[in-house]
C-alpha cells in the first residue's frame, strides 16, 4: 500500500474548507488509492468550529483518511506536509480599501511561508486560494526561500472550469468535450478568458471553438465579462462565495499538477513567470500548462493576436500595481 500524504488546508473551518476536506478524504485530489493525512489549520475564534469539522470527518469514515490534524498552531499545521493548500485569508469587508486587506494579507503570507519553510516536507507544493490569490503566492513565494519557486502556485482553475462550462452550455455539449481554454493574469476580473485555441471534441473529429461558435460578438464580450463576474453572480445567487466549485477545482489543480495532464490537453495555473509571452519575470501569472511527473511547463508558440495581447498585458499590469503595493505593506 501506498505511504499517506500529508496535505495541509489552512482556514480549513471556512466555507470552502468545509468542501474542500471531505473531496481530499475521498481522493478527488490525489486519487483512489493515496491514502492522505489531513493537517488543518485555523485560527483561534474558529477553533470550535474546526474541531468540529474534525469530527464530522471522524463521522464519515473514510478509507484513505489515515488521520487529522487539527490545529491552530502554525507549526504543527505545517509539520512535513508534502501538499498545502492555502484558503485562509482575511476577506475584504465593507468599507475596507484594498491596501487594508492586502496589508492583512501579506502578514498573513509572509508568516505562513516562514512557517512552511522551516516544518514542510521538502518538495512540498503550495495551491493559494485566499485572495488576492496570486499576490499572496508572490508573497510567499519570497518568504520561502527554500521552497523551488516551480512549488508555488495559485489558483485560476475554477477560472478556466468556468470558461469550460460556459462553452459547453452555449453549444449544448458535455463540458468533457471542451478543451484548451486559457485563463491568462490576474485571478480577478481583470483575468482573460482566452477560447482562441479551444477546441470541441464533435461526431465529426475535434473543432476550434472559433469555428462552431460563429457569434464573435459572445466570444468577444459576453463569454469574457460572464466568466470574469461569476463569482459575482454566485455570490448574488446565493449571498454567499462559491465554495463547493472552488474546491473542486483545487482538487483539479493539484490531481493534474501531481498526476499529469491528460495527452493533447493543457489547464490554466497561476506560476511564476519566466517571462514568456512577453509577461515580466517576477509575477504570478496564469499561463495554460501541462503537467507531467509533478511538474508544469507553460505551453509555448501560442499564437497570440491584437485583442488577446491587449488584455494580455492589461492583467500583468494589475499584478505588478497589486505587487507594488504588497512590497510598499511589508515596510
Ligand atoms: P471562504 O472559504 O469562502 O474563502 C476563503 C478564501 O478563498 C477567501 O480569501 C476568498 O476570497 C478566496 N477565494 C479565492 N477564490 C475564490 C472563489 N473562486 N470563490 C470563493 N472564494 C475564493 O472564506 P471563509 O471566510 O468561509 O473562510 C476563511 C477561513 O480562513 C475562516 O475559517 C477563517 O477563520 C480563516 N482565516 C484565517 C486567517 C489566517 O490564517 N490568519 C485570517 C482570516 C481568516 P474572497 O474573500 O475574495 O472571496
Amino acid at each position: 500500500a501506498k505511504n499517506p500524504v500529508r496535505v495541509l488546508v489552512t482556514g480549513a473551518a471556512g466555507q470552502i474548507g468545509y468542501a474542500l476536506v471531505p473531496m481530499i478524504a475521498r481522493g478527488a485530489m490525489l486519487g483512489p488509492d493515496q491514502p492522505v493525512i489531513l493537517h488543518m489549520l485555523d485560527i483561534e475564534p474558529a477553533a470550535e468550529a474546526l474541531n468540529g469539522v474534525k469530527m464530522e470527518l471522524i463521522d464519515a469514515a473514510f478509507p484513505l483518511l489515515k488521520g487529522v490534524v487539527a490545529t491552530t498552531d502554525v507549526a504543527e499545521a505545517c509539520k512535513d506536509v508534502n501538499i498545502a493548500v492555502m484558503v485562509g485569508g482575511f476577506p475584504r469587508k465593507e468599507g475596507m480599501e484594498r491596501k487594508d486587506v492586502m496589508s492583512k494579507n501579506v502578514s498573513i503570507y509572509k508568516a505562513q511561508a516562514s512557517a512552511l519553510e522551516k516544518h514542510a516536507a521538502p518538495d512540498c507544493k503550495v495551491l493559494v486560494v485566499a485572495n488576492p490569490a496570486n499576490t499572496n503566492a508572490l508573497i510567499l513565494k519570497e518568504f520561502a526561500p527554500s521552497i523551488p519557486e516551480k512549488n508555488i502556485t495559485c489558483l485560476t482553475r475554477l477560472d478556466h472550469n468556468r470558461a469550460l462550462g460556459q462553452i459547453s452550455e452555449r453549444l449544448d455539449v458535455h463540458v468533457s468535450d471542451v478543451k484548451n481554454v486559457i485563463i491568462w493574469g490576474n485571478h480577478s476580473s481583470t483575468q482573460y478568458p482566452d477560447v482562441n485555441h479551444a477546441t470541441v471534441t464533435t461526431s465529426s473529429g475535434e473543432k476550434s471553438v472559433r469555428e462552431i461558435v460563429t457569434d464573435d460578438n459572445w466570444l468577444n464580450s459576453e463569454f469574457i465579462t460572464t466568466v470574469q463576474q461569476r463569482g459575482a453572480a454566485i455570490i448574488k445567487a446565493r449571498k454567499l462565495s462559491s465554495a463547493l466549485s472552488a474546491a473542486s477545482s483545487a482538487c483539479d489543480h493539484i490531481r493534474d499538477w501531481v498526476l499529469g495532464t491528460p495527452k493533447g490537453t493543457w489547464v490554466s495555473m497561476g506560476v511564476y513567470s519566466d517571462g514568456s509571452y512577453g509577461i515580466q519575470e517576477g509575477l504570478i501569472y496564469s499561463f495554460p500548462v501541462t503537467c507531467e511527473k509533478g511538474e508544469w511547463s507553460i505551453v509555448q508558440g501560442l499564437k497570440i493576436d491584437e485583442f488577446s495581447r491587449a488584455k494580455m498585458d492589461a492583467t500583468a499590469k494589475e499584478l505588478a500595481e497589486e505587487k507594488s503595493l504588497a512590497y510598499s505593506c511589508l515596510n
